[in-house]
């Protein structure tokens, strides 16, 4: 891996090129505008989120983008990896001034074998787990591994989609039949044939994540560990931060800590983290994967931490220093699926911060964001109750 400080903090920089024009490329180029910076996106709708703040290029107009921007970074990891190469190419060789985060941070995200495998050459501990390339080879991983376990897709799978959880003998024929098109790039699971991922199925009392950022110069900063709620597999909630895991943040920033030294890392960057036990009834965190961006599990940051994620990450990209991540005030993200709420009845509990991404309603999309921030932390639960009465999605929050 290459050495930090490849790319001077600089004053020529005006412009972010941001790969991908979804909400989290909308709240980066929220955060880059009062720093001075715009941002234009790489994007094939037309109206995307990001579209309210600077120029969408499509994927056909890629040399007028390449030619609009000084630095380059990424809102969604699925970005095709030759782009990204050829940018990295473009600003080793001078023309450009950086692409964050590098290739091969998206090599490994994008890979969930290649991305267990690097946890564990680091030794980050995660589920057991195997490659599967045929039928006979998910029958002997149910043997190695026990039932149930999860098969995924190693490529392409996000939300929960591409899985599926095999809970006897009798399912591996259903779960070939439903992810093995994937091993031969058949059906559109995948953008590429790539092996399956088998996986212990854990048990897991709790799922958090950690985010920090890193700087050109390679200084690190972290946020709290936040605890995540997922319905139907999409991320519902984050608690910010994770009530009674103090215990498990030094194991936490240690990891992601390797890994964005491993990768030769710039900006932000999310590990979602299982919290389970060992052999000794203690509590011991498994990584479960990476996300090479800023995470909607760190949405609570632009209200609740002395420096957004985005704002960090902003700061990586252009070479500016890294701000304090220290959490101000406790506070509970909350997604919005599908059908926005009336805003005068979020915008009525007190401490309610909403953040709409423009989007249009369609069932189990993510629309907008609110985070509760009351002043009194104790006013936290009565607030979200409160929310969860108008939210046309409820996400299994009202049972
Ligand atoms: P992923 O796409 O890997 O984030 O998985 C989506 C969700 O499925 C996770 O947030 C977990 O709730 C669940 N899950 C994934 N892998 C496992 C596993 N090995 N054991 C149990 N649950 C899992």
């Amino acid at each position: 891996m290459t050495t930090a400080n490849a790319y001077p903090a600089t004053q020529s920089i005006r412009t972010i090129g941001i790969l991908g024009g979804g909400q989290l490329g909308m709240m980066l180029a929220e955060a880059a505008l009062p720093l001075g910076y715009r941002c234009v996106f790489l994007e094939d709708a037309p109206n995307c989120p990001a579209s309210l703040y600077g120029q969408v290029f499509t994927s056909e107009q890629l040399e007028d983008f390449i030619a609009a921007a000084d630095v380059f970074t990424l809102e969604f990891e699925n970005t095709p990896a030759d782009t990204v190469a050829r940018l990295k190419k473009m600003s080793d060789d001078g023309q450009k001034q950086g692409m964050f985060p590098p290739p091969q941070a998206l090599q490994v995200a994008q890979d969930r074998l290649k991305e267990k495998s690097l946890f564990n050459e680091l030794d980050i501990q995660t589920v057991p787990f195997k490659s599967v390339s045929s039928k006979k080879e998910l029958q002997d991983a149910s043997q190695a591994l026990g039932l149930p376990l999860v098969l995924k897709t190693s490529r392409g799978g996000y939300d929960g989609k591409g899985q599926f959880v095999v809970k006897t003998e009798a399912d591996i024929n259903e779960a070939w039949k439903a992810l093995g098109d994937a091993v031969s790039g058949k059906g559109n699971l995948t953008p590429t044939p790539a092996p399956l991922i088998a996986e212990g199925f854990i048990n897991f009392s709790r799922e958090v994540s950690i985010i920090a950022t890193r700087a050109q110069d390679g200084n690190m900063r972290c946020y709290d560990l936040v605890e995540n709620h997922h319905h139907t597999g999409i991320l519902a909630t984050s608690e910010a931060p994770a009530v009674g895991t103090s215990h498990l943040l030094p194991e936490a920033k240690n990891a992601i800590e390797k890994l964005m030294t491993h990768l030769d890392y710039v900006g932000t960057m999310a590990l979602e983290l299982f919290v389970s036990k060992d052999e000794d009834d203690n509590d011991v965190i498994l990584a479960n994967e990476i996300a090479p961006r800023v995470h909607n599990s760190g949405h609570w940051s632009i209200e609740g931490a002395v420096t957004s994620q985005f704002e960090n990450h902003i700061r990586a990209v252009v070479g500016l220093p890294l701000g304090d991540t220290d959490n101000v005030h406790p506070s509970i993200m909350v997604n919005v699926l599908g059908q926005y709420p009336n805003i005068a009845d979020v915008l009525a509990i007190d401490g309610a911060h909403y953040h709409t991404y423009h989007k249009e309603e369609r069932a189990d999309r993510k629309i907008a964001h609110i985070t509760l921030m009351p002043n009194d932390v104790s006013d936290l639960d009565p607030a979200l109750e409160q929310l969860v009465k108008v939210l046309p999605n409820k996400m299994g929050l009202d049972s």
